[in-house]
């Protein structure tokens, strides 16, 4: 019965595809229609799930009938089998139903954790990976500005000739919002159009760091360095983040010299240049500089104009320039905030059933750009609470116990912990020095004297005001 499956399938998947996924494939046992396969490991199986399981299930209903079960069997490390971890459930319905992705359900007890070292690749050449890319974020829709043309450009160029262009590594840096993670999958979709046989890979550092740490746990840690060596155009988002991670690091490190000796393509973002880096190992900030870093800035009136009307023109609604003239002149942030000042007067217009006038549009971008303004901070909070009494903030942040200097602590404190999502430890450490201890008898200190102390109470009200103006 497997083989007349093969045969089915083979003709319906790309003969590459076949001998890499089936053919290494063999057939346990077939009884009361559940056919078992062994497959070489959970990987595999992940993979054979992901991507044939459609025509893995049209097939099986052929060939053994309706209720036709698949169950894998992975073979582990020490040779033995687990005892079908996963069973794959073929519906018994109308055909039409077939092309539905079936549920894998985990059978039996021993089930919940078979399924892992996504790593192992044994036997195969080519990487036949999930770029983890978004379409959403691709050239097409990149707008073009002053601000953004160099990394752009160099993008576009490395997209044409990946690992062959100066631009290796690729350092894209630039505040939040301003288009990083959209360019780096821009790139990565235009080499997976241009050259579909290349391994591209997405990878956000945080998710590196964790894969990395689950594969050390695991004792699985050069399967996850063989596993990213193989990859033709890596793309790493938000870099920043692997500061003070020194053991992942150094196997980044490791990785980036192989890619680069090989001649593969290497994609870095960060928040900061590379020179701003704190926390990250001098060996890799000199090979971020070996490339080209190329910065994204904060979009020109002109481009952000044209943002917002390629963006509404997406939406199927066009803007008067009044409009489009006024959000572009009070967003000056970045283009996430333009998007979402766009995204906020659609909505507003739709569940008002209002047409999308100038005033609606003052209106929301109004109170958007105060909601911005007035994000409350442990900065702000001590600042204001100074500004109040008169004092100046390093006093505060000092150990005496003057009784007045006390009481502002209190209050600040107060605040922090009422206004802001800081941790009692956090503000105890950031307002003086303080245990965490303290800032909560800060509290308590503070509700006991609003109920009791009309003077200090009215400190307390006048600071509120000033703090949510
Ligand atoms: P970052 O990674 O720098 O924080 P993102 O790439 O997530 O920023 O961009 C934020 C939003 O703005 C995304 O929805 C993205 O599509 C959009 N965006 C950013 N730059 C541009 C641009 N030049 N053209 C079109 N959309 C953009
Ligand atoms: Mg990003």
């Amino acid at each position: 019965a497997w083989d007349h499956c093969l045969s089915i399938i083979r003709d319906n998947i790309p003969e590459r595809s076949f001998q890499t996924w089936f053919s290494p494939i063999r057939p346990i046992k077939l009884s009361d229609k559940v056919l078992t396969i062994e497959v070489p490991t959970s990987f595999f199986y992940e993979y054979l799930e992901e991507h044939f399981i459609d025509i893995l299930r049209k097939t099986l209903f052929k060939v053994i009938g309706a209720d036709a079960k698949l169950e894998y069997s992975i073979i582990v490390h020490n040779n033995t089998h687990n005892s079908k971890p996963y069973a794959v459930k073929i519906p018994t319905q109308n055909k039409s139903d077939l092309t539905n992705r079936p549920v894998s359900m985990p059978m039996g007890s021993n089930s919940t954790n078979n399924i892992k070292n996504p790593f192992v690749i044994p036997g195969i050449q080519k990487l036949n990976i999930d770029p983890q890319l978004n379409s959403d974020y691709n050239f097409q829709n990149f707008i073009e500005g002053e601000c953004n043309r160099l990394a752009r450009s160099a993008g576009f160029a490395i997209a044409q000739n990946p690992g062959k262009t100066a631009f290796n590594p690729l350092f894209i840096y630039g505040a939040s919002g301003l288009g990083k993670t959209h360019l780096a999958h821009a790139i990565g979709i235009q080499v997976k159009e241009r050259f579909p046989e290349k391994t591209v890979l997405y990878v956000e550092a945080n998710k590196f760091e964790r894969q990395y740490a689950d594969a050390t746990r695991s004792n699985e840690r050069n399967d996850f360095v063989h596993f990213y060596q193989m990859i033709d155009v890596l793309i790493i988002d938000d870099v920043q983040h692997l500061a003070a991670k020194q053991k992942t690091q150094d196997v980044f490190f490791h990785i980036f010299n192989h890619l680069h000796q090989s001649g593969k393509q290497l994609i870095l973002t960060s928040d900061k240049p590379p020179v701003e880096l704190e926390g990250l190992e001098q060996r890799l900030l000199s090979r971020f500089k070996w490339g080209l870093s190329a910065d994204l800035q904060v979009p020109d009136f002109e481009t952000r104009k044209t943002i917002l009307q390629k963006m509404a023109y997406k939406d199927g609604i066009e803007l008067q320039d009044e409009i489009i003239d006024y959000i572009a002149n009070h967003i000056n942030t970045n283009v996430r905030e333009l998007e979402g000042a766009l995204v906020s007067l659609m909505a507003q217009s739709t569940l008002n059933r209002k047409e999308i006038t100038i005033d609606l549009a003052k209106d929301l971008i109004d109170k958007l750009v105060s909601n911005t303004r007035k994000e409350i901070t442990l900065d702000v909070i001590q600042q204001t609470v100074c500004d109040y009494f008169s004092m100046p903030v390093d006093q505060l942040k000092s150990k005496t116990r003057k009784r007045e200097i006390v009481q502002a602590r209190q209050i600040a404190m107060y605040f922090a912990k009422s206004k802001t999502k800081s941790s009692l430890s956090t503000i105890g450490a950031r307002i003086g020095g303080k245990d965490h201890a303290t800032v909560l008898h800060a509290c308590k200190t503070v509700k006991n004297l609003l109920d009791t102390d009309k003077r200090f109470k009215s400190f307390v009200t006048d600071i509120d005001k000033m703090l949510e103006n």
